[in-house]
């Protein structure tokens, strides 16, 4: 055991981590998620490995392959494994806006930003819980991740968006609205470089010499998500680094159940089937300290008339600034529509029945996505009306109040300033009264969990010691501290390539460990 390993008080990182691993065993039953003592989390190197690459990533979502790129191009012999039978993880299915301060669509517009404006919307949104030096990064290096994204993997983005908690529109959104664009070009500039991806192939253990060093991992090959009983052991050997790019964990209502008992499984989620935990709790496990936990988003822009993320997200997120929400119970507005995530979320819960946004042919032609708002109608989540009084029948308003409402509304964007509640009234926007006017109700959605691992600017996992566990490297939703309380819509994508590019490039300097 090397001195640095030794902590105050004659415990060594080896004991403490021991300790904690058995406690985290009968809290949650730490042994049976990972599927192994917790006694072999250090020193027990396997006799053969199955497998060697210089840099194991685990996920194929935006971290994983932005490690995957970087760690490439620096000359690392890279192999990405993906628990499911297709890559992309929430990356794949999220709306394409990529927050990046000072882009060449707000020079257009004339929209003056910043770093320092972009850190200190992310600290204010994040109950300035976010560690600042990781959050300053993020905002820092915004604009060259973009830029990145645009000239080096050759994604498309094509219109700037707003979304709730920024000071100004900076969120640049794909040309298909949807990560899939940046996902999928990824993907093929990683294969045309010669990274090796296996779908199907789940991380189970992390493995770490007698040093603490991670050395490689134990999967399962064939494994079918989420038949924990399929797939065949093998070990990977990680002659550099091990990479974590492997997401949250809003689907795994146990473990967010851990942190916020509330969470039952009567919340949905957005996030693909996938984003549950295990790959969290190994690293933990092999000695990684996490934080902020219980620091869970939902979404306040999901609709119980569609499943998973769906297409009333984007007709929300883009209304917000141009019409209101409104409570059908009282026939009113109840809220600062482009207030950050959380406390949207928090007031429509308070409220306990779905509310309504709605937006007239005016905001919906100009700000909403035609293919969002034709799958929305298709799905019956989004509804069209001739008049106000047909809305307010449909929904069961008081149709007194909601038109007196949509009147006082109307007076509010005449004069750009919402004496209720502050809401940014965009310069473009008109009074809600062109028909015909569109609909969708809303209720939240587990979305993103901010709490994580700890890593430093580095991107390095930081273990229970306070110092970086050597060999082991995490970006993106699978860490913790960069948003504190709450992420801003659109940094999700711009944390994962910042991140992911640095866990990359410095896995790729790591020297062999044999
Ligand atoms: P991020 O936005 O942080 O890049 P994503 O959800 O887009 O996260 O991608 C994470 C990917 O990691 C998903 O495709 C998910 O299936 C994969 N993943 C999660 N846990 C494991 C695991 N234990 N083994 C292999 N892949 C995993």
């Amino acid at each position: 055991m090397s001195e640095e390993t030794k902590k105050p008080g004659g415990l060594s990182r080896r004991d403490f981590v021991k300790g904690a691993a058995a406690v985290a065993s009968l809290a949650i039953g730490g042994a049976a998620l990972t599927g192994r003592p917790a006694e072999a989390a250090w020193g027990d190197l396997p006799q053969k490995w199955d497998q060697t690459a210089d840099v194991v990533i685990i996920g194929s979502g935006f971290a994983g392959l932005a490690a995957a790129l970087e760690a490439r191009s620096a000359g690392s012999d890279v192999l990405v494994i993906e628990k499911m039978p297709v890559h992309g993880g929430n990356s794949v299915i999220n709306g394409g806006d990529f927050a990046a301060a000072g882009n060449k669509f707000q020079k257009e517009q004339g929209i003056n930003d910043s770093p320092d404006l972009m850190y200190k919307d992310m600290l204010k949104a994040g109950s300035y819980l976010n560690h600042p030096e990781l959050a300053r990064i993020v905002a820092d290096q915004s604009l060259a991740a973009l830029e990145w994204s645009e000239n080096f993997v050759g994604a498309q983005f094509t219109r700037l968006n707003f979304h709730g908690g920024h000071s100004v529109k900076r969120s640049v959104q794909t040309v298909n609205a949807s990560g899939s664009e940046l996902v999928n070009k990824m993907m093929a500039k990683a294969r045309a470089l010669g990274v090796k991806f296996e779908m199907r192939t789940k991380l189970v253990r992390l493995i770490a010499d007698k040093e603490g060093r991670i050395a490689g991992i134990e999967v399962l090959k064939g494994y079918r998500f989420p038949n924990e009983k399929t797939g065949k052991p093998a070990f990977i050997k990680a002659s550099k680094a091990v990479v974590l790019g492997a997401g949250g964990f809003s689907n795994d209502v146990r473990l967010r159940q851990v942190h916020d008992p509330r969470l039952t499984d009567k919340f949905d989620s957005t996030n693909h089937p996938g984003a549950t935990g295990e790959a969290l709790l190994a690293a933990c496990t092999a000695g990684a300290m996490d934080v902020q936990m219980d620091w869970i988003q939902l979404g306040p822009w999901t609709s119980p008339d569609e499943k998973g993320f769906g297409h009333v997200p984007l007709f929300c997120e883009r209304l917000v600034g141009y019409g209101p929400m409104i409570d059908p119970g009282t026939g009113k507005r109840f809220f600062k529509e482009t207030g950050n995530r959380k406390e949207r979320a928090d007031a429509i819960i308070v409220i306990g029945h779905p509310v309504l946004i709605m937006g007239d042919s005016y905001a919906v032609t100009k700000q909403v996505f035609p293919n969002a708002l034709k799958k929305g109608m298709e799905a019956g989540a989004i509804k069209k009306f001739d008049t106000l009084e047909e809305v307010a029948k449909a929904y069961n308003i008081p149709a007194d109040k909601f038109l007196a409402e949509i009147s006082r509304w109307n007076s509010f964007v005449e004069k750009k300033k919402d004496a209720d509640f502050d809401t940014m009234i965009f310069p473009e926007a008109k009074p809600t009264a062109t028909a015909p006017f569109y609909v969708a109700r809303l209720w939240p959605r587990v979305h993103h969990t901010m709490g994580g691992l700890v890593i430093d600017k580095n991107a390095q996992v930081i273990g229970f010691d306070f110092k970086p566990v050597k060999g082991l490297y995490a970006a993106g939703e699978v860490t913790g501290g960069v948003h504190g309380a709450v992420r801003l819509g659109s940094v999700a994508m711009t944390d994962c390539v910042v991140f992911g590019r640095i866990a990359g490039t410095n896995a790729a300097k790591e020297k062999p460990w044999s």
